[in-house]
C-alpha cells in the first residue's frame, strides 16, 4: 500500500494507493470470534487537526503506526509511506507482523516520549472510556473521534449530541478535550473501524504534537480477553492486544488501557459513583440525556445501570426492552450470546416472573453461575498499564474493587468455555 498525503492548516488527507498483494477485502476478526467481510471502500480519508500541524509534528515512526492502525486489513506485504522510519521501527514491525515498512531512513533514531510528556486516551463519552478518564491522571488528554457525516446523503443512526455534551462537560470541569474530526471510518464498508488501535490514530498523530507518553481506550475485560465467549484468551493475543502492544512500545507510546482488568458491571460502579454518572452515556444514537432505547447497547447498558443501583425492573419496562429488535437478533443468533456474561450477571440479580427475562436466564445460566468473579479486578491485566502510571492507577481500581483471587480466575475462564457452548 502507498501512502501519499496533503496538508493544508491542519486539514491532512491521506490518499491510498493499492499495490498488486494488498487484499481488497478481507475477514477480519470482529469484537470475539465472530468474522465479518470488509471491503476497501475509499482510498482517501481526513483528519482535522491543529492549523499549524505538519507532517513535521510527527515522528516518522508514529506516522507509520497510525497509518497501520487505520489500515490494517488492506495492508498485504508493505506499506510505503511519504516519510522514512527508522530501521528499529522497520525491524520490529517486520518481526511482529511480517509487513514491511518502507522507506527507512538510517539516520532515524527510535522515538522517545519527553520526560513532560502525558497520557492520551480514546474518549467516547460512554461509560468504558468515563471509567478509564476518572482511573488516568487528570492531565490526560481525551480524543474523542467525531465523525463526519458524508454529503452523500448516506443514512446513519448515529447521534453525536450526547457524545457533545459528554465532551463539553469535561471540559468544563477541566478535563483535556480534543474533538477530531475525521471520515476515516468511510474507508472500509461496513463502516467501522479497522483495527482496535483505530480510534487512537488522532492521538497518535498529535503524540509529538502535544508530547504523550502512552495512549489507550477503554476497552473492558468483556472484550479484551473476550470473557464470556467461547472461553478466555491473553489480551495480548487478541486483536486488541496484537500487534500494538508490541508496535507502540516501539514508539514509546506504552499502550495503557486501565480497565480491561475490568468488567462493563466494574465500570458502570466506577462512573455511577462519580459526579460524571451526569451526562456520560452509552448509546451513540439517542439524544442528550435520552438513550434511544432502541439497541442492544441499550437493552444492556440499561438493564446492567438498574441492576448496579438496585432500582426495581418492572414487567412493563422489560416489556419495552425486550421489544428491541436489535437485541432480539442477537438473542436470537447461534450461541454465545454477544455479552453473555455481562447478561448472565443482570439476569442472576433478577428474581420476578417475566417470561422472557427468566428464558434469558436461563439462556445465560444466569441461575446458575458464579458471577461475583465481575465485581472484582484481573491483576494481571497490570501488563497494559504503562509502569509510570501503573502504581497510581492500581491504587484507584482498588479503592472500588478487590483483585480476584485465583478461584474467581477460574470461573472466570471456565464459565463461557468452548466446552460449555458444545455440550450446550
Ligand atoms: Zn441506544
Amino acid at each position: 500500500m502507498i501512502i501519499n498525503y496533503t496538508c493544508q492548516n491542519g486539514r491532512l488527507v491521506f490518499e491510498l494507493i493499492s499495490e498488486e498483494d494488498d487484499p481488497q477485502t478481507e475477514r477480519i476478526f470482529t469484537i470475539f470470534k465472530t468474522t465479518t467481510q470488509v471491503e476497501l471502500a475509499s482510498n482517501k480519508f481526513e483528519i482535522h487537526l491543529p492549523s499549524d500541524w505538519t507532517i513535521e509534528s510527527v515522528h516518522p515512526d508514529v506516522l507509520a503506526l497510525a497509518m497501520m492502525a487505520a489500515i490494517y486489513p488492506f495492508i498485504g506485504s508493505t506499506i510505503r509511506l511519504p516519510l522514512g522510519v527508522s530501521k528499529s521501527f522497520h525491524n520490529i514491525v517486520k518481526r511482529v507482523t511480517q509487513k514491511q515498512v518502507l522507506p527507512i531512513n538510517e539516520n532515524l533514531s527510535p522515538r522517545k516520549a519527553s520526560a513532560h510528556a502525558v497520557p492520551a486516551l480514546t474518549y467516547s463519552g460512554g461509560v468504558d472510556s468515563t471509567a478509564a478518564a476518572i482511573l488516568l491522571p487528570e492531565n490526560t488528554h481525551l480524543f474523542y473521534f467525531d465523525r463526519m457525516i458524508p454529503s452523500d446523503g448516506m443514512r446513519t443512526l448515529l447521534n453525536q449530541e450526547a457524545a457533545y455534551y459528554a465532551c463539553d462537560s469535561m471540559s468544563a470541569i477541566g478535563r483535556t478535550v480534543h474533538k477530531i474530526k475525521t471520515d476515516m471510518q468511510y474507508i472500509r464498508k461496513p463502516v467501522g473501524f479497522n483495527s482496535y488501535l483505530a480510534d487512537a490514530v488522532p492521538a497518535l498523530l498529535l503524540a509529538d504534537y502535544y508530547g504523550f507518553d502512552t495512549v489507550g481506550h477503554g476497552q473492558t475485560l468483556d472484550i479484551g480477553y473476550q470473557v464470556g465467549h467461547l472461553g478466555f484468551k491473553d489480551c495480548k493475543e487478541t486483536k486488541v492486544g496484537n500487534p500494538w502492544f508490541r508496535l507502540l512500545q516501539a514508539v514509546d507510546l506504552t499502550y495503557t488501557l486501565p480497565i480491561i482488568g475490568l468488567s462493563e458491571v466494574t465500570t458502570t460502579q466506577i462512573v455511577n459513583q462519580s459526579p460524571f454518572r451526569e451526562f456520560t452515556q452509552a448509546c451513540s444514537r439517542g439524544k442528550v440525556k435520552q438513550p434511544c432505547m432502541n439497541c442492544f447497547k441499550c437493552f444492556r447498558k440499561s438493564l446492567l445501570e438498574k441492576v448496579m443501583m438496585n432500582h426495581p425492573l418492572t414487567d412493563r419496562y422489560l416489556d419495552q426492552l425486550f421489544s428491541i429488535k436489535d437485541a432480539q437478533n442477537y438473542f436470537n443468533a447461534p450461541p454465545p450470546i454477544y455479552f453473555s456474561n455481562i447478561l448472565a450477571y443482570i439476569t442472576s440479580h433478577y428474581n420476578g416472573h417475566h417470561q422472557e427475562m427468566l428464558s434469558l436466564k436461563k439462556k445465560t445460566r444466569g441461575d446458575v453461575l458464579q458471577i461475583d468473579w465481575m465485581n472484582k479486578w484481573y491483576s494481571k491485566s497490570q501488563e497494559f498499564i504503562a509502569p509510570k502510571y501503573r502504581n497510581d492507577i492500581k491504587n484507584k481500581i482498588l479503592k472500588y474493587v478487590d483483585s480476584m483471587n485465583a478461584e474467581d480466575i477460574q470461573t472466570m475462564k471456565q464459565s463461557f468455555s468452548e466446552a460449555y457452548f458444545k455440550q450446550g
